[in-house]
């Protein structure tokens, strides 16, 4: 394992062990030297020590990007450069996939089937904004005077981008690609847990030959360098993956120099299963909807909306599928689902089911860590499904992100609507029926900004990604995407230049 572990770190940029950031083209150190241990959370083993970024270091990399952008000639690139950079970006990770999802499954935990999808989406999502960049983007207007009226869209400038633990290279590409396909140039933030494939992210950025400062790779904690970047006046725009509190406080340190915000947060999304849907097909998306990834995905289906007539077979069978899932270290090729992140949020995992046993829901399975050897080394927690549960309960309410299935039943479709919509979230949601019809109300009243019928979770970089209500603010991915890095400029040419005479040269 040990040999393992150093080929997939040997690609790093390290010095005394310790991995460096990436700041204005340049691996460096922390301004005062310190590093933070990276652990693998299938064994609590420390796999890694990362430079922890300061407040001088996100300066540093702030004024970096901002030299980049106003001062370099990345400001005036050209978007078929721009383009190629981005497509040789996504060839070199199609490249060393292997590796990096190596790399992320070390890192982060999930299993490596689950990884390898998410380095392909990754160089997907760079290749989709390389073809984006070239494309037009304005409108022409027809105005009541003799002028040729148009917009363009320009880069914003200087973009702060945080991102979260649960998608690491993934985040990193949704937030990079469009911004870097409009000519923004970035500090990228990744989570303090999970830096690796980030860190890796950069080798391959000065082999493809982007220009220095252009993209930087800060790592360090939230509330130090993330806030940093939130603050800064010298930021023009901020992007941030993550909780909805945390959402929150970024969102009041931009109102300094009211800076553009995109927040992709939290989510406690209903599936909703009738009782004329398929059997199987709904089983099978129930389960894939809440334990890919552990259930540490913002849109995971976490609230199983059951109708009442279908509901003690739905969940017997759930019960049943559920216990066969293959908990385990995401390298053995048997495993199925992964560990959580940390030790801290296991903790919190397991408290949360504490609290459903305290407010009386039933708790059907799971609800444990996972036995053995394993399962005391690593943040593991079993397959859980609360059923009898009640709207107002915490469990229902509150996002958990784990592994953690609450079930609600309804009478009739006016019941699912309004269960559906009942928390502060509105990211994502889904509908099993075979009455096309039904799906397709049900959808249209579903407060959220994502949603499946007879499926769960298939996401798209074509497509617009985002929540409704405290799920977030703006879109990602898709051209909407891309529009979120841009301002828009309004030019009016006059075709008749002559005098307007509206005041009287006498
Ligand atoms: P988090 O909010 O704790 O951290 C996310 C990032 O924000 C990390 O990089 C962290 O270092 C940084 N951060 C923390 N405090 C900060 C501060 N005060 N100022 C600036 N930056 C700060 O979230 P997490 O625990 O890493 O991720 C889990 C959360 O992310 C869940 O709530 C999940 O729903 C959400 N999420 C949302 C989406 C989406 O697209 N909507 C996708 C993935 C995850």
């Amino acid at each position: 394992m040990l040999t393992m572990q150093e080929d997939l770190l040997a690609d790093l940029r390290r010095e005394n062990g310790v991995a460096l950031m990436f700041v204005d083209g340049e691996f460096g150190p922390a301004s005062d030297g310190a590093a933070r241990e990276i652990v693998n959370p299938a064994n609590g083993e420390v796999i890694a020590r990362v430079a922890e970024g300061t407040i001088a270091d996100a300066d540093r990399a702030i004024a970096a990007a901002h030299a980049a952008f106003y001062k370099g000639p990345w400001g005036d690139s050209l978007a078929q450069d721009r383009a190629k950079l981005l497509n040789a970006l996504a060839a070199t990770i199609d490249e060393h996939a292997g590796e990096l999802s190596q790399l992320e499954t070390l890192n982060n935990g999930k299993p490596l089937r689950e990884t390898e999808y998410d380095m392909a989406d990754a160089a997907n999502c760079f290749r989709y904004y390389a073809g984006l960049a070239t494309k037009p983007h304005g409108q022409t207007f027809e105005v009541p005077a003799a002028s040729q009226s148009f917009t363009v869209r320009e880069p914003i400038g200087v973009c702060g981008q945080i991102i979260p633990w649960n998608y690491p290279l993934l985040m990193a590409a949704w937030k990079l690609a469009p911004a870097l396909a409009a000519g923004n140039a970035c500090i990228l933030k990744p989570s303090e847990l999970t830096p690796l494939t980030a860190l890796r992210l950069a080798t391959l950025i000065v082999d493809v030959g982007f220009p220095k400062g252009v993209v930087n790779i800060l790592t360090g904690a939230g509330p130090v360098v993330g806030h940093a970047l939130a603050a800064s006046a010298l930021v023009d725009k901020i992007a941030f993956t993550g909780g909805t509190k945390t959402g929150r406080s970024i969102m009041q340190a931009a109102t300094g120099n009211l800076k553009k915000i995109s927040l992709e947060l939290g989510g406690k999304s209903p599936n909703v299963v009738f009782a004329d849907a398929d059997f199987d097909t709904a089983i099978d998306y129930a389960l894939f909807g809440i334990y890919a990834n552990s259930g540490q995905v913002c849109s995971a289906g976490s609230r199983l909306l059951v109708q009442d007539s279908l509901h003690d077979r739905f969940v017997k069978r759930l019960v049943e599928r559920a216990n066969k899932i293959v908990v385990g270290d995401g390298f053995d090729p048997k495993t199925e689902m992964g560990p959580l992140v940390s030790r801290a949020h296991q903790e919190k995992v397991e408290s949360y089911i504490k609290t459903g046993i305290a407010e009386g829901a039933k708790l059907e399975c799971g609800g444990t860590r996972l036995e053995g050897d394993l399962g005391k080394r690593g943040n593991f927690i079993v397959p859980t499904i609360f059923s009898h549960t009640t709207p107002k309960m915490r469990i229902v309410q509150e996002e958990i992100f784990g592994p953690v299935l609450v079930v609600q039943t309804f009478a009739d479709e006016a019941e699912a609507i309004a269960l559906a919509n009942d928390t502060i979230y509105g990211l994502a949601g889904a509908v099993f029926t075979n009455d096309i019809a039904k799906a397709h109300r049900v959808i249209r009243k579903m407060r959220a900004g994502i949603t499946w019928i007879n499926t769960y979770h298939p996401t798209y970089n074509e497509a617009p990604w985002g929540g409704y209500k405290q799920s977030g603010i703006g879109r990602e991915l898709g051209t909407y995407g891309y529009d979120a890095y841009t301002e828009v400029k309004q030019i009016n040419v006059n075709l008749a230049v002559e005098p307007s005479g509206w005041f009287a040269d006498r």
